[in-house]
């Protein structure tokens, strides 16, 4: 750990990354000022109140809100009076799965404008996740063409975050791996002396190989849990309880006990996007990336499995009252970008179910995209009078369930996670094993 020196930040975008990193930012004794154009945020954020759930963000942001940290929609304002600037809108897949950009030119666009009448060096920081090329390509001519600058007269950087929704507070204050990538030294040792005070070597490189780092990331991951998903897949087939082989393969120190486990599939604001926005990016540039399209492919169909095991159980589902436990991507978020659980409900309502939902944050979320299903405040509620039950988030209060599925009409229960222990009077379903 190296001696802080406080430095002037500004945050472009506070949602989940930004947000996170605002707060632990001035938890780390710098001075943040966040931008946004949701009105509503910046509102939120001023009042001390987080505009997302996140453990550990709601404390922080009362602590800081009104002293280290305050909130703006003004660009000028927040270049005027910081030393560097964090990109971290969001990076959507446009409807072909490739990278969106659009949101990164815009803000790269607004930066640049009030880099001009800058003096001093400001440097600017692309923290979303772009792929590789992005931040020499795209970002640096815009703020070239809209500072009149060149690139040395202010820093352009590539750092990107690894920290898991849920756990976002903790992982960005004890990162396993912390990666500047700059064009030159100065701008570099300004962004990693950012994170002093936080337990972690800084790993400096270039903004491609930085870019790059992050997709390699979160493709693996995705590639290790579709891996464990087609294993299961086949163990289901063949009788064999895919659990005791992943466990058995993950003491293997080169394989890993970690996103092995077998289920719906990944979901979030992330995996799925990365995955094809690296797939996007080689066809680009000619390479047919056969693996990563294959890890997308086995992630879709998981979710399809749920609903034909369901069918198989129970014929048509036209009228048949199905329970969903779990809405979020995962547990400890309302978020539900992307989760597993909007296939599987639109399924169900394609089929004609009735279907009744209940998740310990995600109901406001969810009710958004389907008006058509009856959102619950208890498991107990949601299962009351079902012909059947899929389990989609891995919530902790859902492993305890247990009198909770005696309303039941018909107690059959597909676990998409793996979550519950098996009951005499209940018929269990497990998606992989
Ligand atoms: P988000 O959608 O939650 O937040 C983006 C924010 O940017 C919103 O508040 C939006 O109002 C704001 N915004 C949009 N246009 C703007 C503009 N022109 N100027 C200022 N603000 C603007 O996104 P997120 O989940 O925080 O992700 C941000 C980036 O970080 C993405 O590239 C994502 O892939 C990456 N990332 C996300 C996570 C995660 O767990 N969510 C983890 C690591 C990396």
């Amino acid at each position: 750990m190296g001696k802080k020196s406080p430095m002037r930040i500004s945050i472009i975008g506070t949602g989940y990354v930004g947000t996170v990193s605002a707060v632990c930012f001035a938890e780390l004794g710098h001075e943040v000022i966040c931008v946004d154009v949701d009105r509503s945020k910046i509102d939120r954020i001023n009042a001390g109140i987080a505009p997302i759930y996140e453990e550990g963000l709601s404390g922080l942001l009362k602590k800081h809100a009104g002293k280290r940290l305050s909130a703006t929609s003004d660009y000028d304002f927040a270049v005027m009076n910081s030393d560097v600037s964090f990109i971290c809108v969001g990076t959507p897949s446009d409807p072909d799965g490739n990278i969106d950009l659009g949101i990164v030119k815009a803000a790269s666009a607004s930066l640049g404008d009030s880099l001009r009448a800058k003096k001093g060096y400001h440097v600017i920081v692309v923290k979303s996740t772009v792929v590789p090329e992005t931040t020499e390509k795209v970002v640096l001519p815009i703020i070239e063409k809209r500072s009149g600058k060149r690139a040395g007269d202010f820093g352009i950087v590539m750092n990107p975050e690894f920290l898991r929704e849920g756990k976002a507070v903790y992982d960005f204050m004890h990162p396993d791996k912390i990666v500047v990538g700059s064009l030159d030294k100065r701008s570099g040792d300004i962004v990693a002396s950012l994170y002093k005070g936080l337990d972690c070597k800084v790993t400096g490189t270039n903004p491609r190989t930085a870019e790059m780092i992050k997709y390699a990331n979160n493709s693996f991951l995705a590639t290790k849990i579709s891996f464990a998903n087609e294993v299961g897949n086949i163990c289901k087939e063949l009788d064999i309880d895919t659990y005791e082989v992943m466990s058995a393969i993950g003491k293997d120190f080169r394989i890993g006990k970690y996103f092995l486990n077998a289920g719906a599939g990944f979901g979030g604001s992330c995996f799925p996007k990365d995955v094809k926005a690296l797939i996007g990016k080689a066809k680009e540039i000619g390479y047919e990336p056969v693996l990563l399209k294959s890890v997308i492919t086995v992630n879709e169909r998981q979710p399809g499995r749920m609903v034909q095991l369901l069918k198989s159980r129970l014929g048509s589902l036209k009228g048949r009252k199905i329970a969903v436990l779990g809405l979020a991507f995962k547990n400890d978020t309302d978020d539900i970008r992307e989760s597993r659980s909007i296939p599987v409900i639109k399924e169900l309502l394609d089929n004609g179910a009735d279907v009744s939902a209940y998740d310990p944050m995600a109901n406001g979320n969810m009710k958004k995209l389907f008006g058509n299903v009856r959102y619950h405040s208890s498991a107990e509620d949601a299962l009351s009078g079902a012909d059947a039950c899929l389990v989609m988030t891995e919530w902790d209060e859902f492993k305890s369930l247990d009198r909770e599925f005696n309303v039941m009409t018909n107690r059959l229960i597909i676990d998409g996670r793996h979550m519950l222990m098996p009951r005499k009077d209940v018929e269990y379903v497990g998606l992989c094993w």
